[in-house]
């Protein structure tokens, strides 16, 4: 029998889709072209393979990170499972052991009969055939299905200024190996002693910021003359960058010190740099929120200026890499269908999301809708109440002109009719409430499916 849906890319939306679609009995042939071909990210041949940080952000009830990760267990995510089986200590973020997560998915899609695994490039998309196809090729898409994609949405990116050619730049934190981290100047703590105190914080006095700041900025980037034109994605920019906008802002963005008292002064330090564990050995922490541009050798001599970092061994540096999104608003229906080609479906970064959850999330909708397409089930959105909702309400009705990806956050959901001015209480409330439209949502299609 032949496969019902297609996937393309076997990242994190696109497994979760193919899992998804499994679960409903339906057939998938999934693409995933690493080993084959890589990208500039990856560094394995393993699905749904974290390529920076290792964090799927909040856990702490009522944040809206929360919410969706609540909706997604609700869902039945196979990807949000496997994290909470290789979670490791990360204060009220879920954090996991980046190795065995992305094993481990590769595992349970590799051993699922209804799924076959076909290790090669996609270049081609037949939209005019029967075929359901999932495009999840995520923010590293190759170069190839990258012009296919621009000629199945021909005119549209040429009407976006700030999304012309489907792309943009972001960047990645380093990695250091733990044991080369001088214990005796950092400290441990979370950030206004939320959860447990499982970051490294390496203080600095004035003196130490100063240094490290010209440092800095006297530091070479890769491509120097042809950095300022590449169009950063802002709520990830590389550090040199933000350094280039003022002398504090470094203090006010990745290296802020408030809510993390040094317990040796009992006072807050200058600034500080935090480190976040990697894996559950804790051999080895990234640089939170420290991507950059430079040069290796630049990079390694200018963060040893950090102190407890002197003789740091860096198993990753931070690097630039290109960032491929479509234009939802004027492509994508709410079922992350093409509105010209409802064959099509989009999931994950590329279809204009931003973070690891969120890519998630949409590869689990998308393969929801695609499965229902294959068994002939009508199409039900998820509720605009909803995270799942408000996700690709955004992605579908944002301003198509000055569209950018997007994490989930309470701005994207919609406001509560009675204003709640305690803030805490109002993310309660919306959280209920998404909960609540979010669960009669999933018995709706639960009874639709049961029907067809
Ligand atoms: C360098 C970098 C750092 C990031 N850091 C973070 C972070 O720290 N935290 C965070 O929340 N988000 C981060 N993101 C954003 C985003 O959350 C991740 O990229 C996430 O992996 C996106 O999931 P995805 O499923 O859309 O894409 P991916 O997980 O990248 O999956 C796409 C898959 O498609 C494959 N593929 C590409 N083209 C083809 C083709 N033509 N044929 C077949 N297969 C193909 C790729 O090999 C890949 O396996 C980062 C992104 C990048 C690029």
């Amino acid at each position: 029998m032949s496969a019902q849906v297609r996937i393309i890319g076997a990242g994190l939306a696109g497994s979760e889709a193919a899992w998804q679609c499994a679960q409903r009995g339906v057939d998938v042939e999934l693409f995933e072209m690493r080993p084959v071909r890589s990208t500039p990210a990856h560094q394995t041949a393993d699905f749904a393979e974290l390529v920076c940080s290792n964090s799927l952000k909040s856990d702490s009830e009522n944040t809206a990170p929360w919410l969706l990760k609540e909706e997604m267990r609700r869902a039945g995510s196979l990807l949000l499972q496997i994290a909470r089986e290789c979670a490791v200590p990360a204060g009220h973020a879920l954090a996991v052991d980046r190795v065995t997560f992305s094993a481990k998915v590769t595992q349970a899609i590799s051993r699922e009969p209804r799924i076959t695994v076909r290790r090669e490039e996609v270049t081609s998309i037949n939209e005019s055939s029967q075929q359901i196809t999932v495009i999840a090729t995520g923010p590293l898409t190759s170069e190839a299905l990258a012009a296919e994609i621009a000629r199945l949405s021909k005119g549209v990116h040429d009407a976006a200024p700030r999304n012309p050619h489907l792309y943009f730049y972001d960047s990645i934190s380093p990695i250091v190996e733990a044991d080369s981290i001088d214990m005796s100047r950092v400290y441990m703590a979370a950030r206004y002693d939320k959860g447990s105190a499982d970051y490294i914080n390496c203080p600095m006095t004035p003196e130490d910021y100063g240094r490290f700041y010209d440092a800095l900025l006297a530091a070479q980037s890769v491509e120097e003359r042809d950095w300022e034109k590449l169009n950063y994605f802002e709520s990830c920019l590389p550090i040199e960058e933000i350094a280039r906008r003022g002398r504090d802002t470094l203090r006010f963005g990745p290296m802020k010190p408030v809510g993390l008292k040094d317990p040796r002064t009992g006072r807050m330090p200058y600034a500080v740099v935090q480190l976040r564990q990697e894996n559950l050995r804790a051999d080895s922490y990234n640089l939170v929120g420290f991507q950059n541009h430079l040069k290796f050798g630049e990079q390694a001599r200018v963060l040893r200026m950090i102190p407890g970092l002197e003789n740091a061994r860096f198993l990753r540096y931070g690097q630039i890499h290109r960032n491929t999104y479509i234009n939802g608003p004027a492509l994508l229906r709410e079922t992350l269908q093409m509105k010209a080609h409802s064959g099509v479906l989009f999931a994950g970064q590329i279809c204009g999301v931003e973070g690891y959850v969120e890519s998630i999330a949409t590869g689990l909708m998308a393969g929801q809708h695609a499965a229902a397409l294959a068994l002939g089930i009508e199409l039900a959105p998820p509720p605009r109440a909803s995270a799942f909702g408000s996700l690709t309400h955004y992605v579908t009705q944002a301003d198509a002109k000055n569209f950018q990806p997007a994490n989930i956050t309470f701005d994207l959901l919609p406001a509560l009719e009675k204003k709640i001015r305690d803030r805490k209480e109002r993310h309660r409330l919306q959280c209920e409430l998404a909960l609540k439209h979010f669960d009669e949502w999933l018995e709706g299609t639960a009874a639709t499916a049961a029907k067809g």
